[in-house]
């Protein structure tokens, strides 16, 4: 193995890795002042190195205000494994990774994220003892995930309307994946109107059949006449040409999509258009949560707890932002940062 440690101001430990049998692997240490780094692997292909070095700091430092916030004792890790255009054999890649991840002695602890499976964590498993997520422990954290996400949701209804009921709203939901699927199912259940898009025809059509929901074109569902907008899909999603499309319709934007804002100022924009943003690291860390039942031997009533505070959260930091009349990404960030430099 080829290590090679990267420096950079603000952050602990970044190291890149190598190996003969062509892996090539990231990982960021961010913070640990309120415990070990704990963050998913990336498995996916960037134009070059500094692409995925810019984007595993970027992710990394998002892990250290989502796990602050959410009130665990961790810090903010994250891998990226670079994918290329050949096929691979995963558990090579995997087993690799896990050798990399058992430098760093259980200061940074793994998991699944975009691009794994529970199962490539089976094959890291095999290396190292610092991965969470598996299969035969906490498994899947997408419905945790959804599940916090749709109290996030009612938390911001109850700020923005005075009534955390959803019975009614209509919600434009971006993604109908496995956090998707599983919120659609919450919103369902609460009385929700669901207007629904993927770029998969498959997941469009389960959730259309599952739970009444009416599918739109990917593009159109910036522009539906929905009380919420749900992103949970990709990245980057509020941005100059979409801020436009929502304004006017949307009043609450809560999802699971991670980095939703494609810069800062987009925050500020939601805000001068009074759309409630919900910032996303406070909404989505339910899997993280779930994530304290394998690391911290919670039961799965401890963690759905934690998860439910997500609620009370949400309501403090839009009740800050409200009263101090600043975006919300800007009050959550700080009441983060209070918790990890306490
Ligand atoms: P997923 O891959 O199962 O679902 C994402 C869905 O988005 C897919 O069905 C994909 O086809 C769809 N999609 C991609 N581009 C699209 C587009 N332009 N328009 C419409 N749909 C599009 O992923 P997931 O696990 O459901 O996660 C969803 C988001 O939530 C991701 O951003 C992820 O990083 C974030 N997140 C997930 C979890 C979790 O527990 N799974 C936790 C925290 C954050």
């Amino acid at each position: 193995m080829n290590i090679q440690e990267i420096s950079v101001a603000g952050y602990e430990q970044i190291r890149s890795c190598s190996d003969a049998n062509g892996y090539h692997g990231l990982i960021a240490i961010h913070n640990t002042r309120l415990g070990i780094a704990i963050g998913g692997t990336r498995f996916w292909i960037y134009p070059t190195e500094q692409d995925a070095i810019k984007d595993v700091l970027r992710l990394s430092r998002g892990m250290t205000y989502k796990n602050a916030l959410a009130g665990i004792p961790f810090g903010g890790g994250k891998s990226i494994i670079l994918k290329n255009q050949q096929s691979v054999d995963r558990e090579v890649i995997f087993r690799s990774h896990g050798k990399f991840v058992e430098t760093f002695a259980g200061r940074y602890v793994t998991a699944e994220d975009v691009g794994t499976t529970p199962a490539d964590m089976e094959f890291v498993r095999a290396e190292t003892a610092h991965v969470a997520g598996l299969l035969s422990r906490s498994g899947d954290p997408s419905p945790v995930t959804a599940r916090g996400v749709f109290r996030a949701m009612q938390a911001a209804a109850k700020a923005r309307w005075g009534s955390d009921d959803l019975e009614n709203h209509t919600v434009a939901l971006q993604g109908c994946g496995n956090v998707g699927y599983h919120l659609a199912s919450y919103l369902h259940k609460a009385g929700a109107k669901l207007i629904v898009t993927d770029v998969d025809e498959v997941k469009v059509r389960r959730v259309v059949a599952d739970f009444n929901g009416v599918a739109v074109a990917t593009q159109a569902i910036f522009e539906t006449d929905a009380d919420i907008f749900a992103p949970c899909a990709l990245g980057g999603v509020l941005n100059d040409e979409t801020i436009p499309l929502l304004a006017g319709n949307t009043e609450i934007v809560v999802g699971a999509a991670n980095n939703q804002l494609l810069d800062l100022e987009h925050g500020t924009q939601l805000a001068q258009l009074n759309i409630l943003y919900v910032p996303d690291y406070a909404a989505n860390a339910g899997g993280v949560i779930n994530g304290c039942r394998e690391l911290l031997g919670w039961d799965l009533s401890k963690a759905m707890k934690k998860v439910d505070e997500i609620y009370d959260t949400i309501l403090r930091v839009v009740q800050i932002a409200t009263a101090e009349r600043i975006p919300t990404f800007q009050v959550a960030d700080r009441l983060a940062e209070e918790r990890f430099n306490a």
